[in-house]
């Protein structure tokens, strides 16, 4: 029995353009009136957490179970924060001096483990999770790939150097995301160091802080002598109230893989985020294309712990495989069930590796459609900063009431890895004029389907983005 979109959409109570989006992130573009077969359905049924009653082999009944996510199951859940900044601006050793922080690692004897995140615990009893892996490559990555878990990012500067490449890049990719930031003015120890200028600084880039009259926090520190941490903590603690984060701790567990290995001792072992409910031992799950049942949980502080709510990082041990960072974790029913949902998931992963080629504009546009907000996004590189300025200020131009252009970046020079990571995450094509990709920007763009299009008329080039535009509103505008 076949299903179409926004029928599935409707009796699990999702949104269509949700469901259209896990579709096409699984490598299934489709509209919403397109009809996907009952595999299709069923996988994205437990994607969506719903249970699934199977009424007779050839037809499946969603058993919409809403209630688990409603508001009265709800509860605050700790912050879940993502450092970036430029190299030598201080990330690491901004990770390793909140980390110092935590009340619960004296009990650990002083011991931690890098899981790939840990959880530091306020004298309050307040809890924060920082993702172990700094710089923006990490968070666009996860988030191209689905697993967009970042709910605030602090973005170092060091108060001695200034506005770097990358503090840029990050401003872009932390802009293109939506997330809330906090700048950590680092490195405050320094004689030479002057966070004013940083403020004023981060003026161009349209990122207004408070003194300035803007509602971006920031925060001057130093990592190195331990000074304003407690502010910055406070400051992450605030913006997460602003957040209302909150998640059901009382239902099957779902995660997102932060890191995964083989251990020579242990097997395969993957870092997990829990972002629902409560991971406990003895779950069996789905991971990626991997199954297992929880044999053993380890925390940050490399201690065995038998359950894991939301927001909190653990080891996993009882894989039956090593999964991919940002695989999501779904915990099922049975092991039957388990095994089905793996193997259609690697069938889909085979699938794809074989048959994938660069999305093309339309089939991006038409996966698009269903968004709600009706923004097209853009990344812009051309050859001189006259060209780049003339590409963006034309691009404005052509937005109308029903669409905008967004540009995610634009900047001089060829097409990189970071332009492509960028656009990846934000499913957007890139613009290329007078300027071409290097061969690890075309790689990573052919195997993420990002469409790289090259151009050196900006008459054309407009003339496309325009027809584009008018294809995502679709034949009724
Ligand atoms: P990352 O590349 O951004 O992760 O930067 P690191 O944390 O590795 O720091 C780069 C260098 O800056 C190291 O030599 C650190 O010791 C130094 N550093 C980091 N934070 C501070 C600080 O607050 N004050 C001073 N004086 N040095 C710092």
């Amino acid at each position: 029995e076949a299903i179409t979109v926004a029928e599935l959409a409707n009796r699990m109570a999702e949104r269509t353009a949700d469901l259209v989006k896990a579709l096409f992130k699984m490598g299934t573009p489709v509209t919403s009136n397109q009809v996907i077969d009952q595999d299709t359905a069923e996988l994205m049924v437990s994607e969506f957490g719903h249970n699934i009653r199977r009424v007779s082999d050839s037809d499946v009944d969603i058993q919409a179970e809403t209630d688990v996510d409603d508001d009265e199951n709800q509860q605050p859940r700790a912050p879940v924060v993502t450092i970036m900044g430029h190299v030598d601006h201080g990330k690491t050793s901004l990770l390793d001096a909140l980390r110092g922080t935590d009340v619960a690692s004296g009990e650990a004897g002083g011991i931690t483990q890098h899981i790939g995140a840990y959880m530091v615990t306020q004298k309050d009893g307040s809890k924060i999770t920082f993702l172990d892996t700094p710089g923006h490559e990490a968070f666009s990555d996860m988030r191209a790939r689905g697993a967009d878990v970042t709910d605030i990012v602090v973005l170092v500067v060091a108060g001695d150097d200034g506005l770097r490449p990358q503090t840029i890049e990050s401003i872009a990719h932390i802009k293109a995301a939506n997330k809330p930031m906090i700048v950590a003015i680092n490195k405050m120890d320094k004689p030479g160091s002057n966070a004013q200028k940083i403020r004023e600084a981060l003026l161009q880039y349209d990122v207004q802080v408070e003194d300035m009259g803007g509602e971006t926090q920031d925060v001057e520190v130093s990592a190195t002598a331990k000074t304003g941490l407690d502010t910055l903590i406070e400051k992450i603690q605030l913006q997460a109230e602003l957040l209302e984060l909150t998640a059901n701790p009382d239902r099957d567990a779902e995660g997102v893989v932060i890191e995964a290995t083989l251990d020579k001792g242990r097997g395969p072992v993957a870092t997990v985020l829990v972002r629902r409910g409560t991971l406990k031992t003895g779950d069996i799950f789905v991971v990626g294309a991997e199954s297992g049942k929880v044999r053993a949980l380890v925390d940050d502080k490399g201690k065995q712990v038998k359950s894991a709510g939301p927001s909190v990082p653990v080891e996993i041990l009882g894989l039956s495989g090593v999964p991919l960072s940002a695989d999501p974790l779904s915990v099922v029913e049975n092991e039957a069930r388990a095994r089905e949902v793996a193997a259609y998931r690697a069938s889909v992963i085979q699938q794809k590796r074989t048959t994938t080629a660069p999305a093309s504009l339309e089939s991006m546009f038409s996966a698009l459609r269903d968004k709600q907000a009706q923004q097209f996004p853009l990344v812009v590189k051309a050859d001189a900063q006259g060209s780049v300025e003339a590409i963006v200020g034309s691009l404005n131009k052509i937005s109308t009431d029903l669409i905008q252009v967004r540009i995610l970046n634009s900047g001089v020079g060829g097409i990189t890895e970071s332009d492509v990571s960028l656009a990846s995450a934000s499913k957007a094509p890139i613009i290329g004029f007078n300027v071409r990709a290097n061969a690890k920007a075309r790689e990573i763009a052919t195997r993420d389907g990002v469409a790289l299009k090259y151009y050196d008329v900006i008459y054309d080039l407009l003339d496309d983005i325009r027809a584009a535009m008018a294809g995502q509103l679709g034949p009724e505008y």
